[in-house]
């Protein structure tokens, strides 16, 4: 399998299921990881596959003291 990259499972709409990247708009988007939009049109869904700079970003944030000691 040649697909390392992608996530798995891959994000869906709730409503239309199937979703398609999304390229980055910003740098911060960038930074952030793999956007998915719905691939309905009239649909405004995304989804975000979090970076692994951004996962360590929320895991120092989301745990308020406990790396302390
Ligand atoms: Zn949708």
């Amino acid at each position: 399998m040649s697909n390392r990259l992608l996530p798995d499972p891959l994000p869906r709409c709730r409503r239309h299921g199937r979703m398609r990247l999304r390229p980055p708009e910003t740098r911060e988007q960038e930074f952030c990881g793999v956007w998915y939009r719905c691939a309905a049109p009239e649909c405004a869904a995304t989804a975000l596959v979090a970076s692994a700079g951004l996962q360590a970003q929320l895991a120092a944030q989301s745990l308020p003291g406990a790396a302390g000691r």
